[in-house]
């Protein structure tokens, strides 16, 4: 808000917005501190999106605190939009990027805990599985986006989710509005969520209306739904604002006019 404020660009102000939440090491599931894989290696997924349609991702990228910012360099400095692994790290690194370990004690800890059963279980609104998805909004209206997640914890090594995927982890159309999704990627891919949300608002509906109704086709998508967790945030061009989930416990922050209000989103099941 504080880029906003002063005139700064939504891109610069989503990509800075989500870095907070990245280098929070007390945070299992994004950034430093993200829960690893089940062999206890740290992947993150990010992604961003401009005002214009340019876009960037990094899929399971290991040892860089900032996901975020890497995926924007591969939008602006690459003719790609999606690298991965080795090549995404290697990339950072020649970015000026430092290589970090970003397994923290805890979450080493709580790895070889969960290693003694290795039961493999994403427990709705435990700290299983997370997201941070951003959308913004600066003074000249313009719209920008950004995702970022070190995943399920415990996931097959080389595992990627909705997050850094553009269209299913967020979505931005400078005309219409933005998406972003958290849950289950599996199942959000399905309904590529994040660019069905924005299309329904193109369509006519309100935001919240819009999440509610991508929610709606997330479930018919996927027989099991009582037992995941999926949920969206919109924003629209006017700044209207909407987040509905298939479970109670979804939460989401609203900054505007200088008040930030956390806002509990509705929701399917009880
Ligand atoms: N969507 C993330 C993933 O599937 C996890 C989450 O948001 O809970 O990797």
């Amino acid at each position: 808000m504080k880029i906003l404020d002063s005139g700064g660009s939504a891109l610069d102000a989503v990509e800075a917005g989500v870095m907070v939440i990245e280098a929070d090491e007390k945070n299992t599931s994004v950034g430093i501190g993200g829960a690893p894989d089940r062999d206890g290696r740290v992947t993150l997924d990010a992604c961003i999106m401009a005002p214009d349609g340019s876009c960037g991702s990094v899929c399971a990228l290991e040892h860089i605190a900032h996901p975020i910012s890497v995926a924007r360099r591969v939008m602006e400095k690459t003719p790609h939009v999606i690298l991965v692994g080795d090549g995404a790290l290697e990339f950072a690194l020649s970015q000026g990027f430092k290589k970090e370990n970003l397994l923290t004690e805890e979450s080493k800890k709580a790895w070889e805990e969960w290693k003694k059963t290795s039961k493999y279980e994403p427990v709705i609104n435990v700290e299983m599985h997370d997201t941070i998805g951003m959308i913004t909004i600066d003074k000249n209206g313009d719209i920008a986006g950004a995702c970022t997640t070190s995943g399920l914890a415990y996931k097959m090594q080389g595992r990627v989710g909705d997050s850094p995927i553009i269209g299913a982890g967020m979505y931005v159309d400078n005309e219409v509005g933005g998406a972003a999704a958290t849950g289950l990627g599996e199942a959000v891919i399905r309904a590529v969520g994040s660019f069905l949300v924005v299309e329904l608002m193109r369509n006519g509906r309100s935001p919240q209306a819009a999440c509610e109704e991508a929610v709606a086709r997330v479930v018919k998508k996927y027989k099991d739904y009582k037992n995941i967790q999926v949920g969206f945030i919109a924003v629209n061009k006017d700044g209207e604002t909407g987040g509905f989930s298939i479970h109670k416990g979804f939460s989401y922050a609203v900054f505007s006019n200088g008040k930030n209000e956390v806002k509990e989103g509705t929701y399917l099941i009880e």
